[in-house]
């Protein structure tokens, strides 16, 4: 059986848990997750007998070719008529889990205008929910993801960074990510010194990166759809004694964050051991951001890994463990792994050095 029919099975037992007939679903990781599809239009409606991918004529050859376990119907650019038909045929008065995340209020409002009888369901979560535990498929992919990450930043760090422009130097790292295979970096890269990397989303400036500073560098690839997310922060010279003493103290919470990682363990209590590393040091009001968050067909996924976090860790979970410290004005830190949830702890996917390459670069 098809990884598609599989995971439509698991979706019609979840509709079946919720009481709804059917589940129109619109967000694109979504569709992708349960039919294949790849692209930029299309509704895919599941029920109990069958699922109906909905997309435009500009789709036709490649959803054919792409999905599984769901016959493709070629609509109008809007979809939504078509999806009111597909409804209709269901069956009197259905009820249609839509996703409260991502259909807008005006479609939701036209696409009820458009259907007679159904009742439409706000659901949170739907396919969400089956996506948190990774297949061995998808973790293969996030893997290979995180490879092309990691012989991309080795290429682009053997030509050193003090006196390139950051800018280059991110466009550098987009090339040699593509060169190792991947559709597209899964973000745009960070690449961050000095006082530009106290900022955790810093763009990269059209300026030299300076020496005796610290520099950030943030990446990750996209491979059939998976990403990978990886920061390392490079130590150039001698930088001032608080950024090396900032450094320190993020990869002692970077370790013992991905030490605390193991199935059972709750995701709050994770950034909570990486945090009182950071607190006792007296840097807590640096970290200004959650330890780390999911990653697969989207960058940014469930679980969070924050202190309001609800959800517990499960085995085949993939996640980023990524304290930081942000200095304004002088600099900023974060370390940053891939890694799998095992029964056992952490399978760390991220294999670029952290310290050898602070040493390794050193231009003092
Ligand atoms: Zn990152
Ligand atoms: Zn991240």
């Amino acid at each position: 059986m098809s990884a598609g029919s599989h995971r439509l099975d698991r979706l019609r037992a979840a509709l079946a848990r919720r009481e709804l007939d059917a589940a129109l679903i619109s967000a694109p990781a979504n569709i992708r997750y349960l039919t294949g599809y790849v692209g930029s239009n299309a509704l895919a409606l599941v029920w109990d007998g069958g699922a109906t991918l909905l997309t435009d004529g500009r789709y036709a050859v490649s959803a054919r070719r792409q999905a599984t376990g769901a016959d493709v119907v070629i609509g109008k650019r809007d979809l939504l008529g078509d999806a009111a038909t597909a409804v209709s045929e269901l069956g009197a008065a259905p009820a249609v889990g839509v996703e409260a995340a991502h259909l807008t209020l005006e479609r939701h409002g036209r696409l009820e205008t458009a259907l007679s009888g159904a009742r439409l369901v706000a659901t949170t979560g739907l396919v969400e929910d089956l996506r948190l535990v990774k297949d061995d498929d998808e973790i293969a992919l996030i893997a290979e993801a995180a490879d092309i990450a990691d012989r991309a930043l080795a290429d682009v760090l053997a030509l050193g960074l003090v006196g390139r422009r950051e800018d280059e130097v991110a466009l550098d790292l987009h090339a040699a990510m593509v060169r190792h295979g991947a559709e597209a970096p899964s973000f745009p890269i960070i690449v961050a010194a000095g006082p530009g990397g106290a900022l955790p989303h810093a763009v990269p400036r059209p300026e030299p990166i300076p020496d005796d500073t610290l520099c950030v560098i943030d990446l990750g690839a996209v491979h059939r759809g998976y990403c990978s997310d990886m920061t390392r922060t490079v130590v150039l010279g001698r930088p001032d004694e608080r950024l090396v003493e900032a450094y320190a103290v993020c990869a002692e919470a970077q370790r013992v964050g991905v030490e605390a990682v193991r199935a059972g363990v709750a995701a709050a209590d994770v950034d909570r051991a990486s945090r009182a590393v950071i607190d006792e040091a007296g840097l807590g009001e640096a970290f200004v951001h959650g330890l780390g968050h999911g990653v697969g067909l989207d960058i940014h996924e469930r679980p969070g890994v924050r202190r309001e976090a609800t959800e517990t860790l499960a085995s085949g979970m993939v996640l980023t463990v990524e304290p930081g410290v942000y200095l304004e004005g002088l600099g900023g830190v974060r370390i940053e792994d891939l890694l799998v949830v095992t029964d056992e702890g952490a399978r760390v996917l991220s294999r670029s050095p952290k310290d050898d390459i602070a040493k390794e670069h050193d231009t003092a």
